[in-house]
């Protein structure tokens, strides 16, 4: 590929918003192009990584015996009411509607589609067991999109479903699965965990999700370095000693019950007057899955002194809460956590409650707080100690960093990952609603046992990159370099010795099938250095009329400090 032809579109600048390296990197280095919140145009530059990622994933996928389908990115919505996921899912759903007023679904997923495929075409358990993926686009409404293509809306995800005959069919086709997805991240050469994560109603510990490490992320991973164990966050609290930590927790536990209560029922079981000088209660609630189910609810207090009126909270499950109320003002507050005047409340709050300067907040161990503002939380916040750093995502938590891992094998270590692949054994959830049923042996119906294994293709590359940088851009792993070399003239205009070796050059490695760039734009050395370098391909090599004379080139490695001399005739020998 010749730079001349190709669209290089790098930038000094990086876009306020873009908060995290990936993003800012990715920006500046003109592979993406964004075109509204979380929609991105995958540029010439970016979309040649999206490919090497989609080709590894397809490799693999079809080794571990997947075949893969598209299916429609439109989806009639008949099929979601099949399953109630039309109704049940929340506004992550987009939904649209034809000339006809008929609803259809963009795709967030395909289950749906794929269980109506199988129950026309699967119709024998000798067709058992089959797995079928897709490469494709999906559309998420996302509350808040951020960080570029790591939670864009619309991005890119392989999807693949498994059919299996009985469940323990389907557990060997989601080992199978899980097998492949190792395979998969080793070869990104990142650094990764896979993580045991919550299957949901379905039980078992048949969902993993697999974690690139990296302080940005937004799930918090909980890991034993002295065993195997690991796990997201979720699965960790729902593993955690049952019991509550303190009295207010075991009066909280019995309010616990989803639907709704008072400010005046929890505060009689806490014991706390709730009149003239405690008013209201606030909570955070609900963390809910695609069907708008709620997979976790957490319970912060916020007492408000001072006449506020709201009287009516949600509670749900409370995990823990340690006692010991302390009553401090706002200003105290803000000056104390640093935070900003304005929203001050617990992450996840659905209605933030405002606070006016010099209303009194009671405050508790171990707690969340911070201004409803980015990176602006805080955790494990205990009043009168010192504050941990801010997070962007915060967590309180029953489990945290020492506490003794489940095997019993060692203590508990938490670090920050970016979810990149999730598998998934799905039981017979989707099939069971759908009739989708195959002839067994004996001839009767059968629901298919399945499971549903997804990977972020277009998230992928910004978790390599938040792993993978330096103050001068990216560094990319050579598997999903969007060019692998990069053959730089100097002085190309000029001598027609150094244009000859160069095209040499990158014909010589274009042919051995390298994926190789000759810059022949013009550009001046430190320019034509920083844009390669801001772009991350990890081997260069400049061509120069002096070098050229003792027939030498410098190479150097997208990580070395210094370039090194090296012969012309050995160069392309040393990159095939
Ligand atoms: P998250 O927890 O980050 O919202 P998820 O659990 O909702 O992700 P899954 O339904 O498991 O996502 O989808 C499979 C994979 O698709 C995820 O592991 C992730 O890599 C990718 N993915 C999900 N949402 C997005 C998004 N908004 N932008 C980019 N990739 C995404
Ligand atoms: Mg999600
Ligand atoms: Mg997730
Ligand atoms: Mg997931």
């Amino acid at each position: 590929m010749k730079a001349s032809q190709f669209l290089i579109s790098t930038q000094k600048e990086a876009p306020a918003d873009a908060e995290v390296a990936s993003h800012r990197l990715m920006m500046r280095a003109g592979m993406i192009k964004k075109l509204g919140a979380g929609i991105y145009t995958y540029m010439p530059m970016g979309l040649r990584v999206i490919r090497k990622v989609e080709a590894i994933v397809r490799e693999e996928m079809n080794r571990a015996g997947a075949v893969e389908c598209t299916m429609p990115v439109v989806q009639p919505a008949e099929l979601w009411q099949e399953t109630g996921r039309f109704d049940k899912m929340g506004p992550e759903l987009l939904r649209i509607q034809d000339r006809h007023q008929r609803d259809f679904v963009i795709q967030p997923t395909s289950e749906e589609v794929v269980t109506d495929i199988a129950r026309q075409e699967l119709r024998s358990y000798k067709q058992l067991p089959r797995n079928l993926y897709q490469i494709q686009t999906k559309f998420r409404d996302e509350r808040r999109p951020r960080f570029g293509l790591m939670r864009g809306r619309e991005f890119i995800m392989k999807d693949a479903y498994s059919f299996d005959r009985d469940a323990a069919s389907a557990q060997r086709s989601y080992e199978r699965m899980s097998q492949a997805y190792r395979a998969i991240f080793d070869r990104f050469g990142l650094r990764y965990r896979a993580v045991a994560a919550d299957s949901g109603a379905i039980g078992g510990d048949l969902s993993e999700e697999f974690q690139v490490i990296a302080h940005t992320g937004e799930d918090a991973i909980v890991y034993c370095p002295d065993s195997d164990y690991a796990a997201n966050m979720e699965k960790a609290e729902a593993l955690a000693p049952a019991g509550p930590r303190s009295a207010a927790a075991e009066a909280m536990q019995k309010v616990a019950t989803p639907g709704k209560s008072t400010c005046a029922d929890v505060a009689a079981l806490l014991g706390l007057p709730l009149d003239r000088t405690v008013k209201s209660l606030v909570l955070a609630t609900d963390e809910t899955d695609e069907r708008g189910e709620v997979l976790r609810s957490q319970v912060w207090l916020l007492l408000v002194r001072g006449d506020h009126d709201m009287n009516e909270i949600k509670v749900g499950k409370v995990p823990g809460l340690d006692a010991g109320f302390r009553f401090a003002t706002v200003p105290e507050i803000i000056e104390h956590f640093g935070t900003k005047p304005g929203y001050l409340g617990p992450i996840g709050l659905k209605k933030p409650v405002r606070i006016v300067a010099d209303r009194e907040v009671a405050l508790m161990a171990d707690w969340v707080c911070g201004a409803n503002e980015e990176d602006f939380h805080l955790r494990g916040v205990n009043w009168g100690r010192d504050l941990p750093e801010p997070h962007a995502v915060a967590d309180l938590r029953n489990v945290v960093e020492g506490d003794l891992s489940p095997d019993g094998r060692g203590r508990l270590a938490i670090e920050r990952g970016i979810e990149v692949g999730h598998v998934f054994y799905l039981g017979t959830k989707y099939s069971k609603p759908m009739n989708a049923t195959f002839l067994d042996e004996d001839g009767k119906p059968k629901p298919f046992e399945m499971g549903c294994y997804g990977i972020g293709i277009t998230r992928l590359p910004a978790a390599a990159i938040e792993q993978n940088h330096d103050e001068r851009g990216i560094v990319w792993p050579d598997a999903i370099a969007p060019f692998t070399v990069v053959v730089c003239p100097i002085g190309m205009d000029r001598s027609a010795e150094v244009r000859a070796a160069a095209e040499q050059l990158h014909d010589e490695l274009a042919a051995a099938g390298v994926d190789v760039m000759l810059d022949d734009r013009g550009e001046r050395p430190g320019a034509m250095f920083a844009d390669w370098e801001l772009i991350g391909v990890p081997h260069r090599v400049v061509l120069s009329d002096r070098g050229l004379k003792e027939g030498q080139v410098e190479y150097q490695h997208r990580r070395d400090k210094e370039p090194t001399r090296m012969p012309l005739a050995e160069v392309a020998g040393f990159l095939r």
